[in-house]
């Protein structure tokens, strides 16, 4: 794996970059919103793109599938790529993290850039280097590690992108503020009282090198990478509880109330201060609209647990939790019990 993949800021750096690695030829992977918002900006700004071969699929996560993966290659053998053939991967983590991996694959691995265009991507899906699909319902379970030539980094792809998902990525921002000692950095979030693409602007590349930061401390989840998990166990159960009962919610919806849980977990077993708990609780609850009576919150105890058993990262059919011990202090794997997890619940859901 290229140990740093290049970020490169403007299209011009992109033309240059593009002609310096002497591609034979470039493809264009986007969703149909990517394709439609986006695209024409990056063609007509970019000479080398503006006459790439563009493959399309529909957005969402359904298309995070070896059919589709397999799709991909068919159509790069049938347009002639070869193993100096680059794939630009425009879109957000859907299209990185598919993109990377049929890029990955084809012929024993190609060369790829990201041009992530949701702040889930910018801050997170693009970078650490791991790509790959779902294969049925469970997410993530085929991929590799690896790293694009290059990211190009432009906060103006925010303009278009629906508020949901914009704070669906604004989630893993915040997580990532709780990982490092930044007071003033976790406060500038904290005091965001309306979330829009101007307003989080200048506090994404802090996001962004905070997650590179961890990546490239532990780029293979040895350890102290796995801190990157913090909300997850929790969320991912949240998410796919919600989808069962009907009312799903985005993986940053999710890993908001994921996070609320693994912060009073964290005050519990792991003496993190009460007062930063409460303060990052309350403006989760007040950011994501999460009302006294939100269903998935409220789902009992018993409904939640089997998926957090299900998780990848336990072991000896233990549930672990990543915790906080004070901002950018944790442990990366606290086993936590039913008791511990239903109590908690019960704080979340009690009348305040
Ligand atoms: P996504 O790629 O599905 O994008 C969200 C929606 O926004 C889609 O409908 C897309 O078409 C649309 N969109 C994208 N850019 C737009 C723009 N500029 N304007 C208008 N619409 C736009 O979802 P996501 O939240 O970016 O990424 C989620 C995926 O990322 C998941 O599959 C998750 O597993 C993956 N992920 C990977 C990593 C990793 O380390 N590889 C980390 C976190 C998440």
């Amino acid at each position: 794996m290229k140990p740093i993949s290049r970020l490169l800021s403007t299209f011009e750096a992109l033309d240059a970059f593009i002609i310096e690695q002497h591609y034979s030829r470039c493809f264009i992977l986007a969703d149909s919103n990517t394709l439609h918002h986006c695209l024409p900006t990056l063609t007509t700004n970019c000479e080398q793109l503006c006459e790439s071969e563009v493959f399309e699929i529909e957005p969402g996560e359904a298309s995070k599938s070896i059919a589709i993966a397999s799709g991909l290659w068919e159509a790069l053998i049938e347009s002639g790529a070869d193993r100096s053939s680059c794939i630009i991967c425009l879109g957000g983590g859907v299209i990185t993290d598919l993109g990377g991996f049929v890029a990955c694959t084809f012929k024993r691995g190609i060369p790829y850039i990201y041009v992530p265009t949701t702040i889930l991507a910018m801050v997170d899906a693009a970078i650490g280097g791991k790509n790959g699909i779902n294969v049925g319902a469970f997410k993530n379970q085929a991929g590799c590690f690896g790293s694009p030539d290059a990211i190009v980094v432009n906060n103006n792809w925010l303009s278009t992108l629906p508020f949901e998902e914009l704070r669906s990525g604004y989630a893993e921002m915040l997580k990532h503020a709780l990982l490092v000692s930044d007071p003033d950095h976790l406060a500038s979030l904290l005091n965001q009282s309306t979330l829009n693409h101007e307003a989080l602007t200048p506090y994404l590349g802090r996001s962004r090198n905070i997650k590179m930061g961890i990546c490239e401390a532990d780029p293979f989840e040895q350890n102290t990478r796995k801190m990157l998990n913090l909300g997850h166990t929790a969320g991912h159960a949240f998410e796919s509880a919600s989808h069962d009962i009907g009312s799903p919610l985005l993986h940053g919806e999710a890993i908001a109330r994921g996070l609320l849980v693994s912060l009073h977990l964290s005050q519990l077993r792991c003496g993190f201060p009460e007062s930063w708990a409460v303060r990052i609780s309350d403006h989760i609850r007040n950011t994501f609209a999460i009302q006294p009576d939100d269903c998935t919150l409220r789902l009992p105890s018993e409904t939640l647990w089997p998926y957090l058993l299900a998780d990848k990262k336990n072991t000896e059919n233990e549930v672990r939790f990543a915790l906080l011990k004070a901002l950018g202090s944790f442990e990366v794997s606290v086993t936590v019990t039913f008791e511990e997890f239903t109590e908690t619940l019960n704080y979340l859901n009690a009348p305040s």
